[in-house]
């Protein structure tokens, strides 16, 4: 029997030929994923021979392009080559990750770094790897993905409570209390909101009940704080929050993660987080480049004022058309649409228009408060916002969204 005659009896397969949701969309020429860009300067992408403004981005403060980030990587790659082909606990580990390891622990003010190949690796490995039998872990419902399943992992409880809901979680966790194991964990900057946790509260909160506290800042770093260093900074609560996780896929420009807390707590991950010790080191051109990053993030605060300056503008400009930004209060500015339907067609109609945004639709929001996710850049020109302002300007009173 032919191969496809053979798969098309595999009931395991059902479910993927029965899965049309996609294909029709993409047959109504709205399908808004994996779209191949061919070419990128910064703030402006190549798509299909045309240019967009990136207003979809994590690269907040525009390094993906800056020489210094290049030169680092392409020198990194010259001296140790491609890859590292192996897992940092056996033949992976390069001098570059332990001075990267150094370096952030210093920026994060905390005593030890772990770097691993993703955020998504992070929070896995940290929450998996800490949270054991018989220990609870306390996630807002709006935690990152990795963080969920980072718990899904773990042999520990897992506990959600209501996004934000400081009361409820406290009712809960005084419920729970028995002495033992427990972490609460929450995203500095929520990614499809764009709030900010409330450390000042869930710090005392957590230790009230002897219960550590960990903050996933992938969206903060390089963004909140004095000097760039996140969520616990921009409250001066650097000393009350526990560990501290970060991507490098953002504001560092590169991809991999971070996990940083107390000395003996990273050297209890580093022989215990599954995906650090099961998959390969972070390649050396990336290691190198964030490397790079890190220092102009420290040495330019200019480009963290300017991602403010250009947030303030797209948020007020935004609100002004008359659009609901929910709860946002960052560079992340979800611009709320309503159905799914609606949202791809105003993706498509603003993509057309040479503005390229995120569609954000169930399971991430519920369905009736679909969005269209913006995020700024530093390196984002008045003209540049202002042309994405002019489009959603139009196209927002076509589609009825604004009047
Ligand atoms: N945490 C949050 C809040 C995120 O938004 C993301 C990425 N979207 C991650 C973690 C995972 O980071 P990475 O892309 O480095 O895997």
């Amino acid at each position: 029997m032919a191969t496809t005659q053979v798969a098309q009896q595999i009931a395991l397969f059902e479910k993927c030929r029965n899965f049309t949701k996609a294909r029709e969309v993409q047959a109504a020429g709205l399908y808004p994923y994996f779209t191949p860009i061919t070419e990128s300067e910064d703030t402006v992408v190549k798509i299909g021979g045309k240019s967009k403004v990136m207003m979809g981005s994590n690269n907040y403060l525009g390094l993906t392009h800056h020489p210094k980030v290049l030169e680092a990587a392409r020198n990194a790659l010259e001296r140790y080559g491609s890859g590292c082909t192996g897992s940092r606990f056996l033949n992976g580990t390069l001098d570059l990750h332990e001075t990267l390891e150094a370096r952030l622990a210093q920026f994060m003010g905390k005593e030890a770094c772990l770097v691993l190949s993703t955020g998504y690796q992070a929070n896995l490995g940290l929450v998996s790897g800490l949270v054991g039998r018989g220990e609870i872990v306390y996630l807002d419902k709006l935690d990152h993905a990795s963080i969920v399943d980072g718990a899904k992992l773990s042999f520990g409880d897992v506990v959600r409570f209501n996004h934000g809901d400081l009361a409820g979680l406290e009712r809960i966790i005084a419920r729970d209390d028995r002495p033992k194991g427990a972490m609460i964990i929450v995203d500095g900057i929520y990614s499809m909101e764009g709030d900010i946790a409330d450390l000042p509260r869930l710090a005392p909160l957590a230790h009230r009940h002897g219960a550590a506290l960990a903050v996933d800042d992938a969206h903060s770093v390089g963004v909140l704080g004095p000097t760039g260093a996140g969520t616990a900074e921009h409250f001066g609560v650097v000393d009350d929050v526990d560990i501290i996780v970060g991507t490098f896929s953002k504001s560092l420009a590169s991809i991999g993660g971070f996990v940083a807390g107390q000395e003996y707590v990273i050297h209890y991950l580093k022989h215990h987080a599954r995906p650090l010790i099961f998959s390969a080191a972070l390649p050396p051109s990336n290691t190198a480049g964030v490397l790079a990053a890190l220092e102009i993030l420290q040495s330019e605060p200019e480009r963290r004022a300017a991602l403010w300056a250009n947030t303030r503008l797209m948020a007020d400009g935004l609100r002004s058309l008359g659009y609901d930004l929910g709860r946002s209060e960052t560079p992340i500015i979800p611009v709320l649409v309503g159905t799914m339907e609606s949202t791809f067609l105003f993706w498509r109609k603003m993509f057309d228009a040479g503005v390229f945004t995120n569609p954000v639709v169930p399971p991430a929001v519920p369905a009736s408060q679909c969005r269209l996710r913006t995020s700024l850049m530093a390196t984002h020109t008045k003209e540049q916002i202002d042309f994405a302002l002019d489009a959603f300007a139009a196209i927002g009173r076509q589609l009825g969204v604004i009047s």
